[in-house]
């Protein structure tokens, strides 16, 4: 099988989740969500006692974990250590604790290494905020997919409100925007574009129309793998 591998970056709400996974099902690659994993930390340390900021016992927890990524139709589920906590770290609170945790080396250290596993043997389609710079530096296509924050905000509202829950839309922006400067500005892997990404613009995209364009550059880099 193909050996490819592709690379998307990009802030909170750009739409690289559902962009990456329509790209993984067209190929028939292999899609991980690497929020998911930051997600999950903060999830298990709420649950243990461990505070967001103490970066030893978090790292401690982290190499604990075990992850396993399976679809279900067209969700994707995320098992921690056999359960699944897919509905449980999709919520405003863990967004925020993956953001805080994040911040720490022994928890990047520990989730880098994981997705490095997963990214080796390629046909893989991986999202996050350091894929092209840090996890995957080689990865034939490294795409950033960036997005107005007025725009995220909008697509954060609706998935909210899709899923029956209320939100205040100047309350999501506020947090969004938030959550970018924190991770745009830490010291260890911030949300940068790699120097070799392809910079892509959603704002005025439609969901297909932005895999679509991914599409046609994983075709032209290797036309041969897919
Ligand atoms: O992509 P998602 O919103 O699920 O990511 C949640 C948080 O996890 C991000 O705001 C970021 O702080 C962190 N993250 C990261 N590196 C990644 C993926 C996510 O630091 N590769």
């Amino acid at each position: 099988m193909s050996s490819l591998t592709i690379a998307i970056d990009g802030p909170g709400s750009s739409g690289k989740g559902t962009i990456a996974k329509l790209v993984a099902r067209e190929l028939g690659f292999q899609y991980i969500d690497t929020g998911a994993m930051y997600r999950s930390v903060a999830l298990m340390a709420k649950r243990r006692g461990v505070a967001w900021d103490d970066a030893e016992a978090l790292g401690a927890l982290t190499r604990g974990l075990s992850f396993t990524f399976a679809f279900s139709g067209e969700q994707l589920t995320v098992h921690v250590d056999g359960e699944d906590v897919s509905g449980l770290i999709r919520t405003p609170e863990m967004g925020q604790g993956a953001s805080d945790v994040s911040k720490h080396g022994p928890v990047r250290e520990s989730l880098v290494a994981v997705q490095r596993g997963l990214g080796e043997m390629g046909g893989v389609v991986m999202d996050g905020r350091d894929i092209g710079t840090v996890v995957l530096p080689g990865a034939e296509l490294k795409v950033f997919l960036d997005a107005a924050l007025d725009e995220r905000a909008r697509r954060r509202h609706r998935e909210l409100l899709d899923k029956g829950e209320d939100a205040s839309y100047d309350a999501i922006r506020d947090a969004l925007a938030a959550r970018d400067h924190q991770d745009r500005t830490r010291a260890i892997a911030p949300l940068v574009p790699a120097d070799d990404a392809v910079i892509l613009d959603s704002t005025d995209l439609t969901i297909e129309g932005a895999a679509a364009v991914v599409l046609e550059l994983a075709r032209s880099r290797a036309p041969q793998a897919v």
